[in-house]
């Protein structure tokens, strides 16, 4: 972060987790189908990417970022 795209990484794997951790997947899906149409989700959703990596060079834990944006939105988006 920033993400030049407005991609809000750590928003995207909050929602994630809704489904990962919680396994409250209808509720994922809801807050992932409101990305960039409420005010409290002002941002920009995984498809937005431009899959060049910005966010992995400054990641300090090494994660793969650009992956796990493209599973959340498989998961959640579809
Ligand atoms: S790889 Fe995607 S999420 Fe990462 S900085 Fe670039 S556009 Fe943003």
């Amino acid at each position: 972060m920033p993400c030049p795209k407005n991609v809000n990484i750590p928003e995207i794997f909050a929602i994630m987790n809704y489904h990962r951790v919680y396994q409250i997947t209808e509720f994922a899906k809801k807050s992932c189908a409101e990305i960039g149409k409420v005010p409290w989700r002002n941002y920009e959703n995984a498809a937005a990417c431009v899959n060049r990596g910005a966010c992995e060079k400054k990641c300090p834990q090494s994660l793969p970022i650009r992956e796990q944006l493209k599973e959340t939105h498989r998961v959640l988006a579809s």
